[in-house]
């Protein structure tokens, strides 16, 4: 990144960095885009800057669970034999465990989404605080067990914006071993998608939809805000 004076960063770190275009990164492999008529209409509602806090995060909440059903459709199952009120039966369960990550804060509302729908899955929370001046991410937080036996774990965060916090969860993940990973997150911009994906080859990464672009801040265009301050209401 280019500098103003000697050692110091500029304010706006995105400014005259190239950015790709959405064509440009919409073949990517392993990046699921949602194309639920659902879910496009609570995105809509979603980035309405008419939308209060309480509602933000309940649309939050739920547009968690429609991305959990989709990042969920691959998972493995074994067999387990039940009893019904009738007979025997062989039934089907989750193979191993889950874990969700939320990357605090904006992840909770998310994550609180994929619990409704995987209401058996361990919750790891993850601080990453991005500077804002330089976008770098660092740890402050991190309650990742330290046993972990896990079929896969989800990192999730609202924004996909430039990249740096998400590159550097799914680094502290990769570190526990987990033998799968995938990032899930509302809004992507082409820049950090393109970084991830290039970062973590071989991990998924789910998306409800895929934006223009970022300002010179590095806020997703045409985005929805800062999704921490919109789900808790600290303006
Ligand atoms: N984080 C946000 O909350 N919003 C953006 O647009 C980018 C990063």
């Amino acid at each position: 990144m280019s500098k103003t004076r000697e050692g110091e960063r500029p304010n706006l770190p995105m400014q005259g960095v190239l950015q790709p275009t959405r064509e440009e990164v919409l073949a990517l492999p392993r990046v699921y885009i949602s194309s639920h008529p659902v879910m496009q209409h609570k995105m809509t509602a979603l980035r309405d800057k008419n939308t209060p806090p309480p509602a933000f995060y309940r649309l939050v909440k739920e547009i968690g669970a429609l991305l959990a059903y989709e990042a969920t459709s691959t998972l493995r199952l074994e067999n387990e034999v039940i009893e019904t009120p009738l007979q025997t039966m062989t039934g089907r369960r989750l193979a191993g465990g889950i874990g969700i990550t939320p990357i605090l804060r904006a992840g909770l509302g998310l994550a609180e989404g994929f619990r409704e729908v995987i209401s058996e899955a361990q919750v790891w929370h993850l601080g990453l605080r991005r500077d804002e001046r330089t976008l770098q991410a660092m740890v402050y937080y991190n309650r990742l067990p330290h046993d972990v036996d896990l079929q896969v774990a989800y990192a999730v965060d609202p924004m996909l914006a430039t990249g740096g916090s998400a590159i550097d969860a799914i680094n502290v993940l990769k570190k526990r071993g987990i033998p799968r990973l995938s990032y899930v997150c509302i809004l992507a911009a082409p820049y950090g998608l393109l970084k991830l994906s290039q970062a973590h080859p071989d991990i998924d990464i789910y998306i409800a939809t895929l934006d223009e672009s970022l300002n010179d801040l590095g806020y997703i265009l045409p985005g929805l805000g800062d999704a921490g301050d919109r789900q808790f209401g600290t303006f």
